[in-house]
């Protein structure tokens, strides 16, 4: 895949952000079910400031550069998307960030990738007091973790890593439709969204997706 010029971070933010815009309605529908019904309209306004703020922050493809790129657009991601997921999602990309970040001129490998996504797995369960089974993003991000530690282990091109890993997120975001919803503003409404996926985990899924086409093959 060619490069604009951004860096690789701003080009994953920026397929994030294109996939998302394209499903903002369908989040927004899952979203209201049992929640609110603003989950698309924050996760697009999040994406936008954050491939932004990554874009301006004109790194390279190395790690830290972004590392770098991925810190400032996790900040940005939770000062404009605002809550639950905001604050969330911000902390997902900071903490990737911040391992890939000290990783120094390296390229990003599925190495560097995996530990990565597994403290930023960490970072969220803290922040939002949450586990995987309750129908939330976390459901998402567990097999998304785990499918990218098991491909990474086999020196696994970044690409075919992500791209293994995404497809088993997608997997684990369509089977929150079986759950009863146990966290955030869903729990009051239980057994209700039975039948329905959670949003956070369809658009968790769906921005992994779309990264796996701007890592290396
Ligand atoms: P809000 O609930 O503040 O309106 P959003 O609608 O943007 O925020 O995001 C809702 C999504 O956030 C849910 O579908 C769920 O996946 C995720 N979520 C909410 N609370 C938590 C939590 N404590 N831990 C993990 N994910 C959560
Ligand atoms: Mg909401
Ligand atoms: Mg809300």
């Amino acid at each position: 895949r060619p490069r604009t010029g951004g860096g690789v971070a701003a080009e994953a933010l920026e397929a994030a952000l294109a996939a998302v815009e394209d499903n903002e309605q369908e989040l927004g529908r899952l979203d209201a079910v049992a929640g609110d019904g603003d989950h698309g309209q924050g996760i697009v306004r999040g994406l936008r400031a954050a491939a932004a703020a990554a874009r301006r922050s004109d790194p390279g493809n190395s790690a830290e550069d972004a590392g770098r790129a991925l810190l400032l657009a996790g900040t940005a991601l939770a000062d404009a998307a605002g809550g639950a997921s905001g604050a969330l999602y911000g902390l997902l990309l900071t903490e990737i960030g911040g391992g890939l970040a000290e990783a120094g001129p390296a390229p990003v490998t599925a190495k560097l990738l995996a530990p990565a996504v597994g403290a930023a797995f960490d970072a969220v369960c803290e922040l939002g007091g949450g586990a995987v089974g309750e129908k939330t993003m976390l459901d998402a991000l567990a097999p998304l973790r785990d499918t990218l530690a098991e491909h990474a282990r086999t020196g696994a091109p970044p690409a075919a890593a992500w791209s293994a890993a995404a497809a088993a997120a997608t997997d684990a975001a369509r089977a929150t439709a079986d759950m009863p919803a146990k966290r955030g503003r869903a729990a009051r409404l239980g057994e209700r969204g039975l039948g329905h996926a959670d949003a956070g985990a369809t658009s968790l899924a769906l921005m992994a997706q779309a990264v796996a086409g701007v890592l290396d093959t």
